[in-house]
C-alpha cells in the first residue's frame, strides 16, 4: 500500500471489496446507486489528486480521485452526472498539488 493510501477518505468503505480491505470504490454500485455520494467523499479526500494520478498511471478501472476510469481514462458516460463545478474544483486541487 502506498503511503498516501493511508489518508484515503474511502478506506474500508467499499461494500463490494473483500472484507472491506480495499480502500477504493470499484464502481458506483451501492450507495443507493447515487454516484454523487461517492463524488462528495472523493471531493473532500485529502489525497484526491494522488488517487486520480495512480488510477491513470496504472490504467485502472473504477473510481479514482472521484473520476470513473476505464483503462486509466475518464469514462464519459459514467461521469456525465458531474456538474462543471465538480470538475473545476478537481482542477484547482490538481494545480495546488
Ligand atoms: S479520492 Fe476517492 S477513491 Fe480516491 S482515495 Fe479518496 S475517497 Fe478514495
Amino acid at each position: 500500500m502506498n503511503k498516501w493510501m493511508e489518508q484515503a477518505n474511502c478506506k474500508g468503505m467499499d461494500p463490494s471489496s473483500m472484507g472491506g480491505k480495499d480502500v477504493f470504490f470499484q464502481d458506483y454500485v451501492g450507495y443507493d446507486n447515487d454516484p454523487t455520494y461517492v463524488d462528495s467523499i472523493c471531493a473532500q479526500c485529502p489525497v484526491q489528486v494522488e488517487c486520480l494520478g495512480y488510477g491513470i498511471e496504472n490504467k485502472l478501472e473504477g473510481v479514482w480521485g472521484g473520476v470513473f476510469l476505464k483503462l486509466g481514462r475518464p469514462y464519459e458516460s459514467a461521469n456525465k452526472h458531474k456538474p462543471d463545478e465538480w470538475w473545476d474544483d478537481l482542477r484547482s486541487r490538481a494545480v495546488d498539488a
